[in-house]
């Protein structure tokens, strides 16, 4: 038995009696902060000082040691001095007394005055008192090198220590390493001290495991699962450093359960053969309890299993082990507290959540008792919970659950919940403040708060995440995150903060903001950004606090955007043509910089100042500019995707028949589609899409190969029934305005119903207006294994079409057998058929093709194996390397070619090309990369041009395109060299000295004039 540890750090002034295990909250029964600095300084410490010693009783803990420790080094070096420890003060000099000793005992301070965290600084004649309560057992430093799991243990002398290094000796912990750790230099100052301080909030924990923190090499990124499937800590385990920040923030040094316990009682392990009836029913008529479904803790609350978890979880509070219940533990720990499974059965605190994403059972007994409405269904979750609290309570078990108000289940309960349980919330947090839901945000916290009697904890969200992922841009907001947690302190007791990003660096100020609000939620922000500043980067500050406030501007646009849609505000995460045009603009780029560069010149004298605005401005900027340059490449990839179509010549006429034998279509180049996300091997059938118009109307026709004609499936449908996209069909998508937001849409089945409608594209959501009609009549034609499809759209349904370019998309729906395939002619689509970012342009003015490359489309037919029309390769593939022609992906006409290559030093396919010496031309080709691999650094894909006698490399030798992309595009501007007349010249798309394969499509080499 491990319990004696919680009468130990029992607070004890004000423990009720007879209680064994430590409330995880204790709210308004702890004593207050009461802090007292003298205005008049006491002792001038200067640098060198020979007058320092800390003082540790004999059988001072290793928690009140490492105190020690930390108190040692940091002061030693903020003093240039070195600091004895001593058993006894020497008599000589100023004495720190730490922890709770015999000697802090005597100056009145006992351990009776504590609760968890608490910590006192008390300077009396030359004695200076750090005390709290601290671990008997724990070893902080090798603690470091374990698991955050670890780090919870109570050593508030250490907070003392770090309570009196900031505040006296200008000491700052903001991140890692010696950017990031400030220790200014300089006399030490210390006036008369009287300091009684705890946290505000109980639980502070924000996601600082999170991120990539480059300046640690030996970091990596692990994510944990546990063997039910249940993703453990999403954290880099065992990093000294993460864990030091942990320390040095202050943060919780309790761990209360809070994340779906029910997982680790592993029901699908113990009962997923023997008691299918404990788990959901699922819509198939399956029971959920296969440990390698995805979520299998689905229960049936309506069976036995509630009876069990009941057991469990008396079981654990009465301390017995969890194999005495058959729960198998993966965990070991040897250094702390009882428990069960850290994250969820810990320190005698259970957490009854059910498992994540939650399904309800759909048994017959469920069907009859859940309910309907919202408010049945979430009362239907809390009666489980609350049965098991009252029968625990009635019982006389000692200890604590918890449960998480999460949707479905995320209504106040209809009856009282039991004060053995504790609720944490979970709302969207500090990202809310200024959007449309703040004030409802605040409202349902307050609600819950005048339910339970008693302060709630929070689970909030500020990271990057799904749709906000956006890698390169810093998701700094240290304002918001502080006002939040001021604002709230009122009614919660603790939070969990989830700030994870692709950068450790990004989320800093947020975790500096966040430790020193939920300590002292009346701290003031803008002062502690203020000191933030002027610590970090001396004279160069206040633009540094600009460029901080701008980054947190930006990131609020892209965090806070909300949308009016018919169904109310939503939140948007902006499109990225928004993101880099509008919010993280070239201009707003520049600003940052200026900002960073201005700085510089203030801190010029100051080199540890100048070195952290460098070290910040490399960080943030060059992420930030490689997103933008990135996302630049990208969209001049769509930018240039364009294709020319002809409008019709006077006496041409389009016979709407549905057959595609007008001679019209016969001059005309269609457009291809390709089927989306095609597996390798499954089957594609061409379909070809055309466009052109006269005075009154718009022509579109589709050819759709189909040899299983008999098998394809439409419906009879309503004028204007949007549902009709899950019918064989055709969809058009036109913007004549080119501004990518308002377009028409109009789908066709191979029935000829359609539906039509205007849209207005919003971030990434889309915005239907089916009261615009096109007038369109779709002819459709039938035949053995094609079916075809003609129509005209007046041009008064189409404003804004000016006859020259129009943004535009073609899609088909090839639906059958129950499947439907989705085909598009733009090849960059991301977000769906509604991607207008991703459209293609149709340029209906004949410009000449310049190009003096033959068949950059690669429309020549493949005569050999080696020979790909006016494209040559090595007669005999090198080994590993293979040419051909791929037509699942492609840019212009229906394929592209594709070249795979297994580390030879060069593999290519060539045509000859004739150019002028000391002429100027620009070279323009679109490549898709598939794991290329380079062997070394001159190791890639890049495309080589001989003329003159010489090799040409573009992009260049060092900076060969390698990894994984999409279509991206690439072009370059040269001039030939004055042998270019005389000698031959070639071009040949090229694998060089590394592993997989590129596709090459749409090569043009123009003369620039
Ligand atoms: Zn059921």
């Amino acid at each position: 038995m491990k319990r004696t540890i919680f009468v130990l750090i029992l607070c004890a002034g004000f423990a009720a009696e007879g209680a064994k295990i430590e409330p995880p909250f204790q709210g308004d029964a702890r004593p207050a902060r009461n802090i007292m600095i003298g205005k008049k300084t006491v002792f001038t410490l200067k640098p060198g000082t020979k007058e320092l010693e800390i003082v540790l009783a004999p059988e001072a803990s290793r928690t009140t040691r490492f105190a020690a420790a930390e108190l040692k080094t940091l002061l030693e070096q903020r003093l240039n001095t070195t600091i004895p420890v001593r058993a006894a003060p020497s008599g000589n000099g100023i004495s720190f007394i730490l922890g709770l000793q015999p000697l802090s005992k005597e100056a009145g301070i006992d351990k009776t005055l504590f609760c968890r965290d608490a910590f006192i600084i008390k300077s009396s004649g030359k004695r200076i008192y750090i005390a709290g309560i601290d671990d008997p057992r724990t070893d902080p430093a090798a603690t470091l090198r374990m698991d955050i799991a670890d780090q919870h243990y109570p050593r508030a002398t250490l907070f003392g220590v770090y309570d009196f290094l900031e505040r006296f000796a200008g000491i700052r912990f903001f991140f890692p390493g010696k950017f990031g750790t400030v220790i200014p230099k300089g006399t030490v100052e210390i006036p008369e001290i009287s300091i009684f301080d705890r946290p505000d909030f109980e639980e502070r924990r924000a996601s600082i495991y999170d991120g990539i923190f480059s300046d640690d090499p030996n970091e990596r990124t692990v994510l944990l699962t546990d063997h039910d499937g249940a993703k453990f800590f999403r954290t880099q385990p065992k990093q000294p450093n993460r864990n030091m920040d942990y320390l040095r923030f202050r943060m919780s040094t309790r761990w209360v359960p809070a994340c779906h316990g029910i997982t680790t009682l592993r029901f699908p392990r113990r009962f997923g053969k023997t008691h299918p009836e404990y788990f959901a029913l699922d819509e198939q008529g399956l029971r959920y309890g296969d440990p390698k479904r995805p979520y299998p803790s689905q229960l049936c609350f309506n069976s036995d299993s509630p009876e069990v978890i009941y057991q469990d979880v008396k079981a654990f509070l009465s301390g017995q082990s969890a194999a005495s219940r058959g729960i198998e533990q993966p965990f070991k720990r040897d250094n702390t507290f009882f428990y069960w499974h850290p994250q969820t059965h810990n320190e005698g605190v259970a957490d009854l959540q059910p498992d994540d994403s939650y399904k309800e059972c759909l048994c017959e007994k469920c069907r009859k008792r859940i309910g309907k409405t919202p408010r049945e269904k979430s009362d239907f979750v809390w009666n489980y919970a609350i049965n098991i609290a009252e029968r625990l309570q009635k019982e006389k078990v000692d200890g604590w659950l918890t449960m998480m108000a999460y949707w479905p289940y995320d209504r106040i309960p209809s009856r009282k919940i039991p004060d053995n349980m504790f609720v944490m919330l979970s709302l969207r947090g500090p990202w809310s403040l200024g959007s449309p839901d703040e004030a409802k945000h605040h409202e349902t916290l307050q609600a819950w708060h005048r339910a339970l009697g008693r302060k709630v904890r929070l689970w909030n969200f500020a990271l990057k995440w799904g749709n906000s992922a956006l890698p390169g841009i810093p998701h700094s907001t240290p304002r918001h995150i502080g006002r939040y947690y001021r604002e709230t302190a009122p009614w919660s007791c603790g939070a969990v903060l989830l700030t994870g990003g692709d950068y450790y660096i990004f989320s800093y100020l947020n975790h500096y903001i966040f430790s020193k609000v939920t300590w002292n939620a009346s701290a003031d922000v803008d002062t502690l950004l203020k000191d933030h500043c002027s610590a970090m980067f001396g004279a160069g500050a206040p633009e540094m606090l600009k460029f901080f406030d701008a980054l947190e501007e930006l990131w609020m646009k892209v965090a806070g955007k909300t949308v009016l849609t018919a169904a109310g505000p939503v939140n948007a995460i902006p499109s990225e043509y928004e993101i880099f045009t509008r919010i993280y603009s070239a201009e707003a780029l520049k600003r940052l910089d200026v900002c960073c560069e201005r700085a510089r010149e203030l801190a010029s004298a100051d080199p540890d100042s100048l070195e952290r605005i460098r070290y910040i401005q490399a960080h943030f900027m060059n992420r930030l500019h490689e997103a933008a340059s990135d996302y630049a490449r990208r969209s001049d990839a769509v930018a240039a995707f364009r294709v020319r179509m002809l409008p019709l010549e006077p006496g041409e006429k389009v016979r709407l028949d549905g057959k595609l034998d007008d001679e019209v279509w016969r001059k005309r180049s269609p457009v291809f589609l390709q089927r989306m996300n095609r597996k390798p091997g499954t089957p594609q059938e061409e379909t070809r899409a055309f466009l052109t118009f006269d005075e009154e109307n718009i022509y579109v026709a589709f050819l759709c190969m189909e040899p299983e004609m008999n098998q394809i499936q439409t419906r009879i449908r309503k004028n204007d029934d949007p549902a009709i996209w899950s019918d064989n069909g055709v969809e058009i998508f036109l913007n004549p305005s080119g501004d990518r937001v308002n377009y028409y849409h109009i789908m066709m089945n191979s029935d000829g119903f359609v539906c039509d409608q205007k849209v207005r594209r919003a971030g990434n959501q889309s915005i239907f207006d089916p009261a615009w009609n096109s007038g369109i009549k779709p002819a459709v034609f039938r035949g053995k294994d094609f079916w075809s499809l003609e129509a005209a759209i007046p041009r008064s349904a189409l404003p804004g079409f000016d006859g020259k370019t129009v943004i535009a998309n073609f899609t088909r729906n090839q639906a059958k057998d129950s499947r439907i395939f989705h085909y598009s002619w733009t090849p960059f689509l991301e977000n769906g058929y509604h991607d207008t970012e991703k459209f293609g342009t149709v340029v209906f003015t004949p410009e000449p093709d310049r190009s003096i490359v033959r068949e950059g489309d690669f429309s020549g037919e493949k005569t050999h194996r080696n020979v790909f029309g006016a494209w040559v390769t090595h007669y005999y593939f090198p080994e590993g390397c293979f040419a051909d022609y791929d037509d699942s992906t492609f840019i212009q006409g229906r394929r592209s070619l594709v070249l795979r290559t297994g580390n030879v030093p060069f593999f290519g396919v060539s045509q000859p090309l004739a150019f002028k010496s000391g002429t100027r031309y620009r070279l323009s080709y679109y490549v898709k990369l598939n794991n290329i691999r380079p062997a070394h650094r001159d190791g890639g894909v890049s495309m080589n041009i001989r003329e003159s006698g010489k090799n040409r490399w573009f992009p260049q030798s060092g900076n060969f395109l390698s990894g994984e992309s999409g279509w991206i595009r690439q072009s370059f501007e040269f001039t030939a060299g004055p042998d270019a007349g005389t000698q031959p010249g070639s071009i040949r798309p090229t694998l060089l000295s590394c592993d997989g394969s590129a596709n090459f499509d749409a090569i043009t080499v123009e003369e620039l004039k």
